[in-house]
């Protein structure tokens, strides 16, 4: 099963592993001071997001796909699934379930092999062949490539591109498919800057397990998940908008999935110990919104809305229940007096 994950690749690349591992012993001793200086000094406004970093899931989909869209879905994340061509033929269904739980979904070649020994027209059929597994089963004709292993060419290159594909590697490597364990998983995140993609795979316990302490790490950075931009490769907004806080501009007459509506932020009464938050949702009146606060605050009372909480009452997942386009909660600072609480998705429907 790990001979199929990706790799960074040792044989060939001797100098991009080691460039990985240095980057990595400097970046989380950066990441770590980063964290503390979030939890002691506390931002006084975390309400928007001041950059969007790509999450990735690559091999699917597998036994576990519903599984790994059950813990996106309740952190409230939007992610790219990199998939294998056979895999989709043979669970239709679940490639459906991605796109439906608002994942973005990639090329990731037809069994997983290593492209750089193929001809071109191998290549060519490799992926024409995948893009049309995919745009079968889901309706959605990719415009994203992670070649297996991250190994590429510009032979491969030329051949993606001539079918609509932008090739996308990674910034960052979470190690899942090396056994790293959930802390680990997490340190390895805590490196994403803004614009960033980082890989993980579909089918591993350990990822799922880490996305919560992910979301958390990202959440107190500021961060959000977004999508990569089929443009520049980089992680940009969900709706495609590249400056972060920006309202979707020109008409899309199709809202990105899982989409379809807007939020604005309304700081409310501010105690000693706590604090209120309206959330006014356009675009929609039946909706579904994530909204998650920065541990150790915690959200403990909410109006105006079917609530559910998750993570330690730090994610809200709200739904529409027919008394407005308004909702509100009160969040406990539990110490942490500055961060304030951040939209992670508006759904519609
Ligand atoms: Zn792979």
């Amino acid at each position: 099963m790990f001979g199929k994950l990706d790799k960074p690749r040792p044989p060939t690349a001797p100098g991009r592993l080691s460039h990985i591992v240095r980057l990595a012993v400097i970046a989380t001793t950066v990441a770590m001071g980063g964290v503390a200086i979030a939890v002691v000094a506390t931002p006084s406004s975390a309400a928007a997001c001041n950059g969007y970093v790509g999450l990735t899931f690559d091999d699917g989909p597998t036994g576990s796909t519903s599984a790994l869209l059950s813990v996106l879905r309740n952190n409230g994340v939007r992610a790219t699934m990199f998939n294998v061509g056979q895999n989709v033929q043979n669970n239709r269904s679940a490639a459906q379930a991605q796109v439906s739980a608002g994942m973005w979904i990639g090329n990731h070649s037809w069994n997983h092999a290593h492209m750089t020994s193929m001809s071109q027209s191998q290549m060519q059929s490799d992926l024409s062949q995948t893009n049309s597994a995919i745009q079968s089963a889901t309706g959605v004709r990719p415009q994203l490539f992670r070649p297996p292993y991250g190994e590429t060419n510009s032979t491969l290159q030329s051949v993606a591109s001539s079918l609509g594909l932008r090739q996308v590697i990674w910034d960052v490597d979470s190690q899942d498919w090396n056994g790293a364990s959930v802390s680990q998983i997490v340190s390895n995140a805590s490196r994403l800057q803004a614009g960033q993609v980082i890989l993980m795979h579909d089918g591993i316990q350990n990822t799922r397990d880490a996305i919560p302490q992910i979301m958390a790490n990202l959440t107190s950075r500021n961060l959000c998940p977004g999508m990569i931009s089929p443009s520049t490769g980089r992680a940009v907004a969900p709706d495609g908008s590249t400056p972060p806080t920006t309202p979707p501009s020109g008409n899309p007459t199709t809202p990105p999935p899982g989409g379809g509506c807007s939020t604005s932020v309304t700081p409310g009464t501010v105690w000693g110990d706590r604090y209120n938050t309206t959330v006014t949702v356009s675009g929609a009146n039946s909706w579904t919104v994530v909204v998650a606060v920065t541990a150790p605050q915690s959200i403990t009372t909410t109006w105006s809305g079917n609530a559910s909480l998750s993570n330690n009452n730090t994610v809200l997942t709200m739904r529409s229940n027919g008394s407005g386009n308004a909702f509100g909660f009160t969040t406990m600072m539990n110490g942490n007096s500055g961060a304030r609480p951040q939209v992670r998705s508006c759904t519609a429907g």
